[in-house]
């Protein structure tokens, strides 16, 4: 089996120990145990530490609060693992928090049903920075702060002690890690690579990953619960599924018991995968695949006069920073407008938004502005949100960034 060579040891600590002591001021959400501290927070440091470096925390009257990694080049300056004076970053901590996350899913790893889920999620499991998903007998992460970077060595060592996969992959976005100033990073850092997609089940599904070549780890994880959610609103129905990816709403549905459905995304590639998806779980309910932009794709549908029974909208991540979040709204309603207007009436609409930096407040008044436009009354049936494996710590609301809502559209208010 290689063992990569991954940048430091287990227990990255630096000769030194390094503190600093906040502001007059800006001590609560530290006492209150947010896991980001500010560079603005900051009052003096004892030295400078260098990226990755153990940090503690302590009050501006000198009180020890909290110890972390420090990120000299995110404007989230230290990410804090642990508010125990007695607990230390090490491997034996990675490997403790490990332990917890994987406890956590057993009522999903006891499903025989589904084989790929969320193992490990960041802060809400005490590991700032560490994603790890399973996929069958294979393990993703994705390390995407410098203190979980160089750390890598203990993570895969605990997830290879704790589960003993085939292979461990390292799948870590470039965008997150530009702002920490690291470099993408696509690599097998541990045991057998894959040659090709690999087969992993999901709700009694059968589905073709890519976990190379695949977007983020190789599927979107967070949606399996709403899959299900969603189907339940599709026996019978015709059923149109927009940014499609792989094609997991529309193989739920179709067990579902969907007549038809239309399936949209921009990529072909990524068509082919879900078509082959739905040959491999043996759907007998006709899917058309459509290559092409949503936006464009559904005014042409409304110019053709086309209407549907249940309208899926899972568009990928618009914002990914605040001076982004004008522009994606008015695409958002842009999508729910059209929708609506797609919609028999009676129809149900499952919109969804995964930028976090859109509140579900936010989401909801954008829906309740297209329904205005639409001039349909629309009655919210359920609130989604992403799926168990990736809990949201109550000290860490930023962690929820999946919402939906399941949607009634009555008929034309003006009828
Ligand atoms: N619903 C999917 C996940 C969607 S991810 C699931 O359940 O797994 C977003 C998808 O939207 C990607 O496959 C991407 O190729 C596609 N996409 C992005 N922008 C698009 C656009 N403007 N029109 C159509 N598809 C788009």
């Amino acid at each position: 089996m290689p063992v990569l060579d991954l940048p430091l040891d287990p227990c990255y600590s630096p000769p030194m120990a390094f503190h600093l002591t906040l502001k007059p001021g800006r001590e609560r959400s530290v006492v209150q145990r947010h896991p980001w501290l500010f560079e603005s927070a900051i009052g003096n440091l004892s030295a400078q530490p260098p990226d990755g470096a153990v940090v503690d925390v302590r009050g501006s009257d000198g009180t020890w609060l909290a110890r972390g990694t420090w990120s000299g080049k995110s404007q989230i300056r230290v990410r804090l693992w642990t508010w125990n004076i007695e607990e230390h970053i090490d491997a034996g901590l990675i490997q403790q928090r490990i332990a917890t996350a994987i406890a956590g899913r057993q009522a999903i790893a006891a499903d025989a049903g589904t084989t790929a889920y969320r193992l490990v999620f960041s802060e809400s499991d005490g590991l700032p920075g560490v994603i790890a998903d399973r996929y069958g007998d294979f393990v993703v992460v994705q390390l995407s702060t410098i203190g979980a970077a160089l750390r890598a060595q203990a993570i895969v060592e605990a997830l290879v002690a704790q589960l003993a996969p085939r292979g461990i992959y390292e799948r870590s976005d470039a965008e997150v890690r530009a702002k920490e100033g690291l470099e993408p990073a696509e690599r097998l850092l541990w045991g057998e690579g894959v040659d090709g997609p690999i087969e992993i089940l999901e709700n009694g599904q059968r589905y073709s990953i890519d976990l190379v070549g695949g977007h983020k780890t190789g599927a979107y994880l967070d949606q399996r619960t709403n899959r299900r959610r969603v189907a339940a609103y599709c026996a019978g129905a015709d059923v149109l599924s927009c940014f499609s990816y792989t094609g997991g709403f529309e193989l739920e549905a179709a067990a579902a018991g969907a007549q038809h459905i239309t399936a949209i995304d921009s990529s072909a590639e990524v068509l082919a995968l879900a078509a082959e998806n739905a040959r491999r779980n043996g759907v007998t309910t006709p899917i058309e695949h459509v290559t092409g932009n949503v936006f464009g794709e559904l005014r042409r549908f409304r110019a053709e006069g086309r209407t549907f029974d249940v309208i899926v909208l899972d568009p990928p991540k618009f914002v990914h920073s605040r001076n982004q979040i004008d522009r994606a709204t008015r695409g958002y309603k842009d999508i729910n407008l059209l929708a609506m207007q797609l919609l028999r009436p009676g129809g149900i609409l499952a919109t969804f938004s995964c930028s976090g930096l859109v509140s579900a407040d936010l989401f909801q008044k954008v829906v309740f502005g297209a329904a205005v436009d639409a001039k349909r009354d629309v009655q919210i049936l359920e609130r989604l949100t992403q799926a168990p494996d990736h809990p949201v710590l109550l000290t860490f609301p930023e962690a929820e960034y999946l919402k939906g809502l399941l949607c009634r559209v009555a008929g034309s208010t003006s009828d």
